[in-house]
């Protein structure tokens, strides 16, 4: 069961509202609306885990309010059962076609709506569950590449939308293949993961973001950041990891491991993220390279 789950209860029936307040409150944070307008208010500040909502409600009706749902990305993945006193056939199947997970007659029986509110949530949070796993690097830890690509295209329309500058910045560990071949492979992690920690660490703006985005690649994002905010970013990445000071006898460049980083800065201006700017940061890492590696190069 998820502890501390909020329940969205949308009913317009006071005597409703209470009885499934009564019945599931003790499990449950129970939020209520008296209609459809107040439901999709409170689904959108409370972020509910499961929406309970009424078919019959004057003004806004069920039915119109979970196609609102359904259209704002925001609500949109909650999950809602309709409790409702139309219970021919018809009435069920339309509810389901518009997209609740369940539906269930009034009069109802409580037990069984707290043993369907119940598995809803268990597959809600095994739902959840899988995403997190999708979208994560299983050995760093941080995001992965996909969730990378998600997030470049939603800080760039923030960017866009904000008329701010987006800041991206691909970092890559030098020599690492001379460090697996004379340390070993799980030695090796070890230095992903703690330059996974350090990355995160020295990120401290609410929208800043770090993903591994390939093998001993890192793509970060730094939205809001002027060119010259960005690179001293970098050049601090770059700093903290030669502080780690991981032994690295191997590398022409340095006695410890060390980051190429290479950056670019744009002020979004049409939808989506055009190809050449991820390419323009990654031909600035290979400059960075070329130029002797452990260094920051900014386009
Ligand atoms: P450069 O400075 O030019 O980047 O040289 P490099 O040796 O780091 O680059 P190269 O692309 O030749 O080698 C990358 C190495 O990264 C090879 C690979 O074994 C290692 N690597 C990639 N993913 C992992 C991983 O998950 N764990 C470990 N231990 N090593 C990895
Ligand atoms: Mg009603
Ligand atoms: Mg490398």
């Amino acid at each position: 069961m998820i502890t501390h789950a909020t329940l969205l209860v949308a009913d317009d029936e006071r005597q409703n509202r209470t009885v499934l307040t009564e019945l599931l409150q003790d499990d449950y944070r129970i939020v209520l609306a008296k209609n459809g307008i107040q439901a999709l208010e409170r689904a959108r500040e409370n972020a509910p885990d499961l929406i309970l909502l009424d078919v019959l409600m004057p003004e806004m009706d069920g039915l119109e309010t979970i196609r609102a749902l359904k259209d704002d990305a925001a609500t949109r993945d909650i999950p809602v059962i309709f409790i409702s006193a139309l219970d021919s056939p018809a009435d069920e199947e339309r509810g389901l076609e518009l997209g609740a997970v369940d539906y269930i007659a009034k009069p109802f029986h409580p037990a069984i709506v707290r043993v369907r509110v119940r598995n809803h949530l268990q597959a809600v949070r095994q739902r959840r569950l899988l995403e997190q796993l999708a979208l994560r690097d299983g050995l760093t830890e941080i995001p992965n590449r996909r969730r990378f690509e998600e997030v470049y295209v939603q800080e760039w329309r923030r960017c866009l939308r904000a008329g701010s500058p987006l800041s991206l910045l691909v970092a890559d560990i030098d020599h690492f293949k001379l460090f697996n071949d004379s340390r070993g492979h799980a030695a090796g992690d070890e230095v992903l993961k703690r330059i996974a920690r350090t990355i995160q660490a020295t990120l401290r703006r609410a929208g800043d973001f770090a993903a591994r985005y390939g093998g001993e690649e890192f793509a970060i994002l730094l939205p809001g950041a002027v060119a010259e905010g960005a690179k001293a970013i970098a050049e601090q990445i770059r700093e903290q990891v030669e502080r780690l000071a991981i032994p690295h006898a191997e590398s022409p460049v340095a006695p410890y491991v060390t980051i190429s980083i290479g950056g670019a800065t744009l002020v979004p201006a049409i939808a989506d993220p055009p190809p050449d700017f991820f390419c323009s940061a990654d031909s600035h890492l290979y400059d960075a390279k070329r130029a002797g590696r452990n260094k920051v190069i900014w386009g």
